[in-house]
């Protein structure tokens, strides 16, 4: 530790930096790192140096003019493959080279561009914030200021005005897999071109002026990193929060995700995931495979709605219960759900709800349900519609319309399921129908009300569930990202979408018998029971009266929608259009 404090740090960097800058070879970066590691506290001080040569005493880098890089897209996507070429031809790339519209060269092959128009002197600029570099050159990092240097020093630019170019691309580090260079990197355009005057040898030279005659240059190197206070200073690592069980499993939870970004999508948003909010109404076979799915992807935040409890047939199905669960006649299931979450993810903020949801055909209707489902879902940010009846679906689809949130549908048969969004123009759940939903329960033995399915289909639909929202929210379009043409060939090698993950069907139909799977793509539908404009402009202006109505009225919504009208007209035009003898010719 006190070898540590008592280290000279300026001549660390000196001695480090200098001989290599004005050596032969001329590195241009260096970096230096010391270190003190404290073995009983588990913690570390260290203290990062990227040495860069300083002006002398009241000199300085002035900046006349920067402006964004005024390249066109053609000249840009050239200059992409002439960086490729440059980098090929050398069998490296260094932080700093000369970019002219024609060629990129080293700045070791300077002679050969000196003249040119449009000349770039260019570094690579990782530095996060834009605004930063319209602060002047001394906001501009390191490796400007010795590029600058460099011109000074190694070719002779001293008190010229040249242009350095702030080059900021991002897909850097995935040269070596990409397939199409001339298509340069959008990141590009946040580049930003700098006029510098290049200070003089004497600039730099600390013992300029000084009374000795005939005196040696003395140069000085600056470059230690600031601390958390904005002040040069090392910083401390602590270690201690690894030797916690609970750290250590947030992390490992994630490195699957980490990996996916680092080697193959660097677009993946792992951060918009893990703040995603989520309501999953249904917590049953679909509820709890789909919540399993979403976990793996990093989604931390979770609501749940069911009325039900947990019975001893569910936990062979249902991934989120156990035995435990069933006793004393069951706990609620929406709250068994959410605690059986934070067991297995240590980091996840998850809530259960009791609540039945209002249904047409159904004239029950719980007191405040209507209020607290259409709050749930102004909360969230993705509605997951699992429940296992379509009278139940019928009013989240409406909310979700309303509120314009981006909706997951799944919904199983005995060997075929569905999996849909709802929104962007896209057909609802209840498009489709000429019929309003009704009591699908009524007049049914028990065995036709339990959902019979074959085991595997949930987690099938479940994941695609979760995979067509992860796709969806990386569009940026969002909710209205377009989707495939029906009839597209699902293995033509040309599929091109603006999600890194791939296309974001409208709907996924799939079938067990067959083994097979379609993406439909229908549009919305101007009566629908459920997202038509009459019907969401009803809901807003008195949500609880129009619900009721709903449940009550079996015609309600037929008539509210227009869906009656429209019925009534197609009728009619079907008899006008067949003549009764051309029926009977027919039977
Ligand atoms: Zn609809």
């Amino acid at each position: 530790m006190e070898t540590f404090q008592q280290v000279d740090k300026n001549d660390l960097l000196n001695k480090h930096f200098l001989p290599h800058f004005f050596s032969d070879e001329k590195r241009l970066q260096t970096v230096l790192l010391i270190t003190f590691a404290d073995l009983k506290q588990h913690k570390v001080l260290y203290w990062y140096g990227v040495p860069a040569l300083m002006p002398a005493q009241g000199k300085s880098i002035t900046a006349s003019k920067q402006e964004w890089w005024g390249w066109s897209g053609e000249e840009k996507a050239l200059f992409w493959e002439n960086l490729h070429l440059m980098r090929k031809n050398q069998g490296r790339l260094d932080p700093c080279f000369i970019a002219t519209k024609t060629k990129c060269v080293s700045l070791a092959e300077f002679v050969s561009v000196r003249g040119e128009n449009d000349l770039l002197f260019a570094f690579f600029d990782f530095s996060e914030k834009v605004e930063d570099l319209f602060k002047g050159p001394a906001s501009m990092g390191w490796t400007m200021r010795n590029l600058v240097a460099y011109l000074c020093f190694h070719l002779n630019l001293g008190g010229q005005s040249v242009s350095i170019l702030s080059f900021r691309g991002q897909q850097l580090r995935r040269w070596d897999v990409l397939t199409k260079p001339q298509e340069y990197d959008a990141t590009l355009d946040h580049s930003i071109v700098v006029q510098i005057q290049v200070p003089t040898k004497d600039d730099y030279d600390w013992r300029f002026n000084s009374t000795q005659v005939n005196s040696p240059p003395e140069y000085r190197s600056t470059g230690w990193e600031l601390n958390v206070r904005g002040k040069p200073g090392p910083r401390w690592m602590n270690l201690q929060p690894l030797l916690d069980p609970t750290h250590l499993a947030i992390q490992a939870a994630d490195l699957n995700l980490k990996l996916m970004k680092w080697r193959m999508i660097p677009e993946l948003q792992v951060e918009k995931l893990q703040s995603t909010r989520v309501l999953l109404l249904g917590a049953g076979t679909l509820g709890c495979n789909v919540a399993r799915v979403l976990l793996g992807w990093g989604v931390r935040h979770f609501d749940f709605v069911d009325y039900g409890k947990v019975s001893y047939s569910n936990p062979v199905r249902q991934s989120l219960f156990t035995l435990e669960d069933c006793h004393d006649g069951g706990r609620p299931k929406a709250e068994a759900a959410a605690d059986a979450l934070r067991q297995i993810a240590a980091d996840v903020v998850s809530r259960g709800h009791q609540l039945s949801i209002p249904m047409p055909g159904h004239a029950a209707v719980e007191e405040d349900a209507v209020d607290r489902l259409d709050q749930l879902i102004q909360e969230c940010d993705v509605v997951y519609l699992l429940t296992d009846t379509r009278e139940s679906r019928w009013l989240p689809t409406v909310m979700a319309a309303a509120y314009n949130k981006v909706m997951i549908n799944a919904a199983l048969g005995l060997d075929s399921w569905l999996v849909m969004r709802h929104g962007g123009g896209f057909g609802c759940y209840f498009c489709n129908d000429i019929v309003a939903p009704e009591n699908s329960m009524k007049n049914r033995t028990l065995d036709q009300q339990c959902t019979v399915t074959r085991p595997g289909l949930a987690p099938i639909a479940s994941s695609m569930a979760v995979e067509l929202m992860v796709s969806l929210l990386h569009h940026p379009d969002g909710i209205n990202a377009s989707a495939p043409k029906s009839g597209l060939n699902p293995f033509s090698p040309t599929v091109d979408s603006e999600s890194p993950l791939g296309l974001i069907p409208h709907q996924i139909r799939g079938s067990l018998v067959s083994y097979t799977m379609m993406t439909p793509t229908v549009p919305a539908f101007t009566y629908c029971t459920a997202c038509s404009k009459s019907v969401i402009e009803t809901y807003l202006n008195d949500k609880s009266a129009t619900v009721l109505q709903a449940c009550k009225d079996g015609d309600y919504l037929e008539r509210l929608s227009g869906l009656q009208t429209f019925r009534a007209e197609a009728a009619s035009k079907f008899e006008d259009t067949w003549d009764e003898d051309d029926v009977l010719d027919e039977e």
